[in-house]
């Protein structure tokens, strides 16, 4: 086995419960950045990472980092990390994806294409040969420069860890599936608590909640790049580890999850996402309009993504949406409420300020995560 730093970039503001979850499965963390934390790890964390953890957006292995601020160091630096201890002679290589802040370099297309060459010299001399065919497997490397510090990775997973595979129809704005564990992570919610979400959409919440409930790992379903890399994590790690996840589901959770939504075809795409995940004898979904939300039952929660005005029309009816929320939130006993929204009035209209709100960014756009917490229920005797 062979020690990793092993790189997992994540949402903006979610930095803490990915943490949480890495310390959880058993790796030592080595540093929190904006949207990124780095940590140790062999080949079986290799796998488990990506199997496992639900708020990160991939898992990469870090080739190397060194200081760069002209062409000529970004390749002589590139040059000098030790390719061939990754990439095998038919392997295809390239640089997926390039990120620049704070730095002299910061063209994306002439970082990939200096890189490229320079990965290109390196194993020219490792494998004594001038042209590679590239007919092998894939090696898609990701870099990040932050005040001139290059951070090189190999991305192990492919398609990003928000795709767990169950979500083969979307609404029309949905939140990605690692974000939305995230948010539910941030908040106190168990499986023995109530989780309504009235504008679910495509089901994202209620799903990752579900998921969550019964210990179900988000990459079973899947398949991730280094899959492919036999040299680097054996085909029978992979085996073993997906068989520890579903080995671990409970099958006995009975978590009590709703998801509503005005909207019919969303309800009929929530209940088609959950049966592909798995989940869908733990949630209750139903075609219902937020003003008939209620619930006989005291400590709930609601965590949701409402409506924020991504189009003009939806806008007029924002006010509207948001004051009833807050009246049918104030009718129900002793629940919290939790919501990710862009609109800025959403305390206004709601009638109450939060009582914490954090900054997230979904994407490119700046939202914030208002929490409205309830009185935690009594503990039970015994
Ligand atoms: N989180 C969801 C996306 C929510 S988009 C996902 O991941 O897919 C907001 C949803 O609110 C839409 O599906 C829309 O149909 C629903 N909606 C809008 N007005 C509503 C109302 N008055 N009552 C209930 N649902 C409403």
């Amino acid at each position: 086995m062979r020690k990793y730093e092993l790189i997992a970039p994540c949402h903006f503001g979610v930095e803490s419960v990915l943490k949480k979850e890495i310390t959880d499965l058993g790796y030592d963390v080595l540093s929190v950045e904006d949207g990124r934390i780095t940590f140790y790890g062999d080949e079986e964390a290799i796998a488990r990472a990506n199997i496992g953890l639900r708020t990160a957006e991939r898992i990469l292995i870090q080739v190397g980092s060194f200081e760069a601020t002209t062409y000529d160091e970004l390749f002589e630096g590139t040059k000098a990390l030790p390719w061939e201890d990754f990439i095998q002679k038919d392997g295809k290589f390239w640089v997926a994806k390039a990120a620049s802040v704070k730095s002299k370099l910061f063209s994306p297309s002439d970082i990939q294409s200096i890189m490229k060459k320079s990965i290109v010299e390196r194993l020219k001399e490792k494998y004594h040969v001038q042209w590679f065919d590239e007919t092998g497997e894939s090696y898609p490397i990701r870099v990040f420069i932050m005040k001139d510090k290059v951070t090189v990775g190999l991305d192990t997973s492919g398609d990003s860890l928000h795709k767990r595979g169950y979500r083969k129809l979307t609404a029309k704005a949905p939140i990605a599936e690692n974000l939305a564990a995230s948010l539910i992570m941030l908040t106190p919610w168990n499986k023995s608590r109530i989780l309504v979400d009235p504008f679910c959409g495509s089901g994202t919440f209620p799903i990752e909640a579900a998921m969550m409930a019964a210990n179900m790992a988000p990459g079973m379903n899947r398949n991730f790049t280094a899959m492919q890399w036999d040299h680097i994590v054996e085909n029978d790690l992979w085996k073993d580890c997906m068989l520890e996840a579903r080995e671990e589901i409970d099958h006995t959770a009975e978590p009590d999850i709703q998801g509503y939504d005005i909207d019919e075809y969303m309800v009929k795409i929530s209940r088609e996402n959950a049966k592909l995940a798995g989940v869908d004898h733990m949630i209750h979904f139903q075609q219902r309009s937020l003003d008939q939300l209620s619930h006989p039952k005291k400590y709930g929660f609601i965590i949701t993504n409402p409506p924020y005005g991504e189009r003009l029309e939806e806008q007029e009816n924002l006010p509207t949406l948001y004051r009833t929320l807050g009246e049918r939130y104030s009718q129900l006993d002793a629940w919290s409420l939790f919501m990710i929204t862009s609109y800025e009035k959403a305390e206004e209209m709601i009638g109450r300020k939060a009582d914490k709100n954090r900054k997230i960014y979904n994407g490119m756009l700046k939202t914030y995560f208002y929490q409205f917490l309830g009185p935690r229920p009594p503990k039970r005797n015994g």
